[in-house]
């Protein structure tokens, strides 16, 4: 009874604590938050002055004593208490939009590859933020499962997850990841790279917002159609404010090499899979999620070098919430895929 009464008044969240986004899933609802996993602190005071939508309005804008955050830029905890302060945030918003007060059990997608003390500094930090329970995913298995895929049978599902500040690639099989790579070039080095492009190509400097915008507008794995826009920055010769015509072309060679580690981090994977999973991977193929999935042309130049199906997931951007979502709704089925933590951890 009390039992049934806890459940009917739970609000169980998912949370997809992602580099560049985070989106949290409330069961029986869906996705109800979704910003970017950016903190503004006030370095004078050490007070938090904005989180979300909020603080990435100020990014590339603010004045000295306000710092800009991305807490888990590296795909891990790089900053542990800007992660607990922004999960805290996030957990008392989805508890505000629910509009129920029990303490949430909380399902976090984490990368995977993450060391132990890793998970630790997430779950404390989950923990901390309020929530009663936490239970840790690993992110490539999260989107997989959002994607719907069969992660729980014996047969091979191999994911790629590409995100701001990191890729997963993973093969799956019977709910256990069976190899997997964590690399930290995903989006965020791909706006990196054409900041770099654009300074020694054109001495043009340009500030990450604005290698985000240009990377959306033009950014492509393989040629397309002719497209260019102008793009403003300061001038590095003579220092003063410039605008400059770039091309698709242009974007395509500042990220052909980031492009070409990815595919060598899937090529190592399938290279290094138990032989019996070959057949399998040869039918299915390759499911790409995250938002790094959606560069336009990746597909398909995947597909011509590695000879093998590949398919975008839909609506790759929500799918590691969906899946925190889906095994929140269906813990007991999907229990096997929660990680193990270590209690002896201490940090
Ligand atoms: P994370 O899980 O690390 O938070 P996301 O899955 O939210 O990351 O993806 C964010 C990344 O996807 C950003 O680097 C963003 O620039 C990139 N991205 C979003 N849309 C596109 C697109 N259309 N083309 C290329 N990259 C994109
Ligand atoms: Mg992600």
């Amino acid at each position: 009874m009390l039992k049934s009464l806890y459940r009917r008044f739970s609000n169980d969240i998912g949370i997809d604590l992602g580099t560049a986004n985070t989106l949290v899933y409330l069961k029986g609802h869906g996705i109800i938050i979704n910003e970017p996993s950016i903190v503004a602190v006030n370095r004078k005071t050490g007070q938090i002055v904005a989180v979300g939508h909020e603080a990435k309005k100020m990014w590339g804008k603010t004045p000295a004593h306000i710092e800009i955050i991305r807490p888990l830029i590296e795909g891990v905890v790089s900053d542990f208490d800007m992660t607990e302060e922004m999960l805290a945030y996030f957990i008392r918003k989805a508890e505000k939009l629910s509009k129920k007060f029990f303490r949430p059990r909380v399902v976090i997608g984490v990368p995977s590859g993450i060391t132990n003390v890793e998970m630790r500094a997430v779950y404390d930090a989950g923990i901390d933020a309020g929530a009663r329970e936490v239970f840790l995913v690993e992110e490539a298995m999260a989107a997989a499962i959002g994607v719907r895929l069969p992660v729980l049978d014996p047969r091979a599902t191999f994911i790629v997850d590409i995100g701001g500040g990191t890729t997963d690639v993973a093969l799956i099989s019977l709910g256990g990841v069976v190899r997997s790579l964590n690399l930290r070039i995903a989006g965020d080095h791909f706006n990196e790279r054409i900041i770099e492009y654009l300074r020694d190509e054109f001495k043009l400097l340009v500030g990450e917002p604005t290698a985000e915008s240009v990377k959306l507008a033009l950014g492509s794995a393989i040629e397309t159609e002719y497209q260019e826009i102008e793009v403003r920055g300061r001038d590095l010769v003579t220092g003063l404010p410039r605008a400059l015509m770039v091309t698709d072309g242009d974007i395509r060679e500042a990220l052909m090499r980031p492009i070409g580690f990815l595919l060598a981090a899937i090529r190592e994977v399938l290279e290094t899979a138990p032989p019996e999973m070959m057949s399998d991977i040869l039918k299915t193929g390759i499911v790409l999620t995250g938002g790094g999935a959606m560069l336009p042309g990746l597909p398909e130049l995947l597909e011509q070098e590695l000879s093998l199906p590949i398919h975008i997931a839909q609506d790759p951007l929500s799918a590691v919430a969906r899946g925190t979502g889906i095994i929140l709704e269906n813990f007991e089925q999907y229990e096997s895929v929660i990680l193990p933590l270590d209690e002896h951890v201490v940090i």
